[in-house]
């Protein structure tokens, strides 16, 4: 299947090939023909599945007639409205509808709290013909009658599951009964909940369903890997791990925005560069370390789940959870940072005694145990390697009765991972063999200690 197969215009395909994209991915071959002729969309796949271009494309196509010059702002009304739960999702889905559209001249903005909205003001007077918003800031903008949603005929919730998760039901309504009843609705998810079906439901007429890959499946090309450790090392083993393996661009999930404060400064203080992300920094500091972190000066940038989500940086070859989190689906979402469309990653778990119950969830959830490895001189005070034949239950309860037998030491396996950028080929054993140096095991087990 090629992209001029599916009925795009060619100012599209001409942006797309511009990216390098050779074919569309199994989401976008199936809903964009679909999304062409205007019926509403209800599509879920995981993420880096390429969601984005699933929706923009076809959008864009349908839009294309509309597309003009023109400076008047009457020629260019809010055609499309994209919904996304947070700000650094809209501005990313905003660059997106640049990119694939860059040969035709519709207008697009973004619209998010957190900054000064006179800018947006502005640029909403202008003439805007896609817009793309944070449903709190746009509800803002309808109570300034700021922005004019009447000649609005393609509607897109993207992350509708995390948009459900945050609470913004509410928004949600508000912003759906501003929205003119003749249009074409697309939601995106990465889950299908029943509340995401009720809420389709009531904002769709007669969707098409499209669900490709299985229900919460983690992205296949990602190399998991646990490593047992006691609390109170995490952060040393989480820098020993950096630094001996020279990890470069490494996504860190931390549970709290406390914890990925205190994190980012003791690694900085390592002599590790590293920032963090959450929800209390302000819109500005969060772009900056964003873009530090894309462009290298930073190593570590250090998220809590509602700040990364959504967050697309190329082939980002680390994640580290440094907190599991509490929802197994969480999880999911995190490792789907790494391993994007194509490209393998290594997702590692940092895991204390106490989260071993979250352990066994995710487990459950992905149907797989994950590979547990000890790291040298990390060897955690209970027993919490997992026992093959055992349930993660009954090994969840294993460790806690057995709390003084140290585990034993286990050699680092040396995992095969293809293609994976800013890893060297590295010869361990004198054998010409591509090996990602973050399995390699630290120098003095190299010399034949195990
Ligand atoms: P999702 O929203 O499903 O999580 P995104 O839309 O953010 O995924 O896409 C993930 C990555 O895949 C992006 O970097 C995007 O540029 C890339 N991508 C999208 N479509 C294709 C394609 N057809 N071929 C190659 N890469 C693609
Ligand atoms: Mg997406």
């Amino acid at each position: 299947m090629a992209f001029s197969d599916l009925g795009l215009v060619p100012e599209i395909l001409r942006a797309v090939t511009e990216c390098g994209y050779n074919e569309p991915t199994p989401i976008q071959a199936q809903v964009i023909p679909v999304a062409l002729t205007g019926c509403d969309v209800m599509a879920g796949a995981q993420t880096g599945t390429g969601k984005t271009a699933g929706f923009t494309l076809p959008m864009l196509s349908r839009l294309a007639p509309y597309a003009t010059s023109s400076p008047s702002p009457a020629r260019h009304p809010v055609r499309a409205l994209i919904l996304t739960p947070t700000r650094e999702l809209a501005m990313q889905v905003e660059e997106s509808v640049h990119k694939y559209g860059k040969y035709l001249p519709l207008r697009t903005t973004v619209v998010y709290g957190g900054v000064n909205m006179n800018v947006q003001i502005d640029k909403l007077r202008a003439g805007v013909d896609i817009l793309v918003a944070t449903p709190g800031r746009l509800l803002d903008h309808v109570q300034n009658k700021t922005v004019d949603l009447s000649h609005m005929q393609i509607f897109i919730l993207d992350e509708a599951d995390r948009m459900l998760d945050m609470g913004f039901m509410p928004d949600l309504r508000r912003i759906i009964e501003l929205l003119p009843p003749q249009r074409q609705t697309m939601m995106f998810s990465a889950t299908f909940s029943g509340e995401i079906k009720k809420l389709a439901d009531t904002i769709m007429n007669l969707p098409q369903l499209i669900e490709v890959a299985r229900r919460n499946t983690a992205a296949e090309t990602v190399k998991q890997l646990v490593h047992p450790v006691a609390k109170e090392y995490k952060h040393a083993l989480l820098t020993h791990l950096i630094k001996s393996r020279s990890l470069r661009q490494v996504l860190v999930f931390c549970g709290t925005k406390l914890g990925a404060n205190r994190l980012a400064q003791h690694l900085s203080r390592n002599g590790i560069p590293a920032n963090a992300i959450h929800g209390d920094k302000t819109q500005m500091a969060r772009i900056e370390a964003l873009d530090q972190f894309k462009q290298g000066v930073i190593q570590v940038l250090v998220a809590t789940d509602v700040a990364a989500r959504g967050i697309d940086i190329d082939q980002l070859p680390f994640v580290v959870n440094y907190d599991l989190p509490r929802a197994a689906e969480d999880y999911v979402h995190r490792i789907g940072r790494t391993g994007r469309a194509g490209a393998s990653g290594v997702a590692l778990s940092l895991v204390a005694e106490d989260e071993l119950r979250y352990l066994a969830d995710i487990e459950v959830l992905l149907n797989m145990k994950i590979p547990t490895e000890i790291v040298d001189g990390f060897t955690p005070p209970l027993d919490a390697i997992p026992e093959p034949q055992r349930s993660p239950r009954q090994r969840n309860d294993a460790a806690f009765r057995k709390p003084t037998e140290i585990a034993p030491k286990r050699a680092y396996a040396e995992m095969e991972v293809p293609d994976m950028p800013l890893i060297k080929s590295v010869n361990s054993t004198g054998k010409q063999k591509q090996v990602a140096a973050l399995f390699l095991p630290p120098a003095r087990q190299m010399s034949g200690e195990t």
